[in-house]
Order: C-alpha cells, then sequence, then structure tokens
C-alpha cells in the first residue's frame, strides 16, 4: 500500500497508477495550469454552432443531470454562458432527502428548462440492491448503471445530436485513460458501472426484461445515430467547490440545514440520498479509503488544505458508516441490521483490516503512511 506524495490517494483505488510518487489525479490536476483553456472554450464554441437549432424548434442539446452542484453548474454554463437550449435527462433517485429534491426541482426553476426523469423499476431496484451488495460490493449497481444508459438512449430517441455529461471520472480523479478527450463515446466502458450481466438472472429473480433499461447501447449504435456525447470538464476547469460556489449562486442548497453525515468532511457532495451512500462507503472496506480521502485529496490539489490537514480529517472520518445509510438501504432491501453486518463483513480485506472477537474492525494501516 503506497500513498500518493502529494494528495492522501493510496495505490489501492482501482486504476489509479503513480508516477514518482505521485499519483495521476494529482498530476492531471496540475495539467488543467498549462492547459490553453481559450482553445478549448472555443471548440466548445464551435461545437455548439455545429448543433444550435438543428432540431428545428427544438432542444439545442441535452445534459445528463443529478440535480447536485456540478448539475447546477453544467447548466448554468451550457444556458446561461453558451445561451443553448439543453433539454435535462436524469434519473430519479429511490430515496431522496428533502434537500435533494428541491435542488432537483430548483435547477428547472431557476434555470428554465425542461425535465425528463426516469423512475426506476422499485421491485427490481429491491431485488438489485441487496444482490449487488452481497456479489460485487457496489449496492447500487442498478442506477448507477442506470444513469449512464438512460440519458445516452433517450437522446437518440429524441434524434438530439449534442450530449453533455460533467466531468470524465476517469481522468480528473484518476483512472484508466492517461489522455483527455472531449469524446464520452467510451463512456460505457469505464469502471463506474461494474460490467457484469449474467449474474443477476442465476437465481431467477429476475430476467434480462427487467433490466432491458440499463442495457447500454453498442458504439456502432451510437455511431448510426450521430450522438456526439461530451464531457464539459474538457472544456472548462473543473473543481467541485467552485461549481459548488456557483451552484449556490442560483439557489443550490448543501445538505447541513437537513441532516448531519457520519463520514463526510462536506456537505455539498452526493446529497440526494442517504441510502445510496453506501456505495461510496464500500471503498473503504474494499480499497481502505473512502469519501475524506478523495474530497481532501480534492482540496490539497486545489491548495485550500494541507496534507497534514487532511491525513487527520481522513483518520477521523473515512471509517465512520453513517447510522442513516443502515437504516434507510435495510428498509429499502428488507434486509435486517446482523444481515447488513454479515454482509458488509465479506467485503473488510484482511490485507487492510482485523477483526476483534467482538466483530469490530480495525485499520492495520497509517492514513498517509501505509501499513507500518
Ligand atoms: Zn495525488
Amino acid at each position: 500500500m503506497e500513498y500518493c506524495k502529494k494528495c492522501v490517494m493510496p495505490n489501492t483505488r482501482p486504476g489509479l497508477k503513480f508516477e514518482n510518487g505521485i499519483c495521476t489525479a494529482c498530476i492531471n490536476y496540475e495539467k488543467q495550469k498549462t492547459t490553453n483553456w481559450e482553445k478549448r472554450f472555443e471548440e466548445l464554441k464551435s461545437l455548439c454552432e455545429k448543433y444550435r437549432g438543428t432540431n428545428g424548434n427544438g432542444y439545442d442539446c441535452a445534459i445528463a443531470i443529478s440535480g447536485g452542484k456540478d448539475s447546477h453548474f453544467q447548466v448554468y454554463y451550457v444556458k446561461e454562458v453558451l445561451k443553448m437550449n439543453p433539454l435535462l435527462l436524469s434519473v430519479s433517485n429511490i430515496d431522496w432527502t428533502e434537500t435533494g429534491r428541491k435542488n432537483f426541482e430548483n435547477i428547472s426553476e431557476n434555470f428554465g428548462c425542461d425535465v425528463i426523469s426516469f423512475n426506476p423499476n422499485r421491485k427490481v431496484a429491491k431485488i438489485l440492491f441487496r444482490k449487488a451488495f452481497e456479489k460485487i460490493g457496489s449496492p447500487t449497481w442498478y442506477v448507477d448503471a442506470l444513469i449512464y444508459a438512460f440519458p445516452i438512449k433517450m437522446a437518440i430517441q429524441l434524434g438530439i445530436k449534442l450530449l453533455f455529461y460533467g466531468e470524465d471520472v476517469n481522468y480528473v480523479y484518476g483512472g484508466k485513460y492517461d489522455s483527455e478527450k472531449a469524446s464520452a463515446k467510451e463512456i460505457m466502458l469505464n469502471d463506474v458501472v461494474k460490467p457484469v450481466w449474467k449474474e443477476w438472472f442465476e437465481d431467477n429473480q429476475l430476467t434480462e426484461k427487467d433490466l432491458e433499461s440499463v442495457r447500454m447501447p453498442t458504439k456502432e449504435d451510437i455511431e448510426k445515430s450521430e450522438l456526439e456525447p461530451v464531457y464539459l470538464s474538457y472544456f472548462v476547469p473543473w473543481d467541485s467547490h467552485h461549481n459548488f460556489e456557483v451552484a449556490k449562486r442560483w439557489g443550490f442548497k448543501q445538505l447541513l440545514h437537513e441532516y448531519q453525515r457520519e463520514g463526510t468532511i462536506e456537505e455539498y457532495n452526493q446529497i440526494d440520498s442517504i441510502g445510496y451512500l453506501l456505495n461510496q462507503f464500500m471503498k473503504y472496506p474494499k480499497y481502505a479509503h473512502s469519501s475524506a480521502t478523495e474530497i481532501g485529496s480534492r482540496w490539497i490539489r486545489a491548495g485550500t488544505k494541507t496534507r497534514e490537514e487532511v491525513v487527520k480529517l481522513v483518520e477521523e472520518y473515512d471509517k465512520n458508516l453513517d447510522q442513516g445509510i443502515i437504516e434507510k438501504f435495510c428498509l429499502f432491501t428488507g434486509m435486517t441490521i446482523p444481515e447488513f453486518w454479515k454482509i458488509l463483513d465479506k467485503w473488510y480485506n484482511p490485507e487492510f483490516f482485523e477483526q476483534d472477537k467482538d466483530g469490530v474492525w480495525h485499520e492495520k494501516f497509517r492514513v498517509g503512511k501505509g501499513i507500518e
């Protein structure tokens, strides 16, 4: 186990590479400083000109949104800065925080946009949340897969040619790709959604028909449709805290007025559902880092906190599994709390953790240092 010398990301994060002790997320962040943003803005403007009005009086483009701070920033940029007329495409949450629901409504209200929301099949979700927690340790696989598939399919159906996504997760936070590109055509190939399929049908609780909505169109289908999916993060510098500040100016609210989460160091990321946060926490037993590591690392890169300050925060927060997460997850899937822990125990990696005789897990590593 090795930590980046600059931020606090460990090399246990799947796909994260290191060069001379520095992780690719830090290296790619530094590249932003020498990127010719004027040139990229011009590229973005000509892309918009290419598609503006091609749909008659219809939409110039679509934006895949969740309703969070980054969605506010995207809609602000496309509608207010680029003066496009976007259609917003979104997948509804199974369980919402009040703040998340209001933020979602706020986008349409303050920017004046039409929204098409897909409401997931709750019966399928109930079965699949549990199954995905047990089998792959990614409880929200179903909604994650929908979030990727739905906007692409819908844009194709409506004949919209330009589709905006926020950031290229694999590039901005370090992953599979070393070079940055505007095109999001390979979005279906990245690791955000694990490529599992047959496993879901083994016990005959679900059929392939139940999951038709998450089936990705093939690359050939996308080519044929002439849909151009792009990442906004290629064209404008991407900084989650900056996006938060912009979003606030357009009515976005953070979660702390409603709920205090136990395992996070901010209240503006992924705040629209509490139950879904189990997915984010699962990185902790599997890879020995979670939300505080990721957000704290972004703060170090942006220069707002030192590595020492962030190490302290990570030590305090990453290990905390919010009790509200367990409650919401168990309520929805019909699982008991002891059943929940029995499954969760399976995901603790013995390389990084040891369990005491009463079942409590203890870290074998030191944050920022590794296993000594
Ligand atoms: Zn780093």
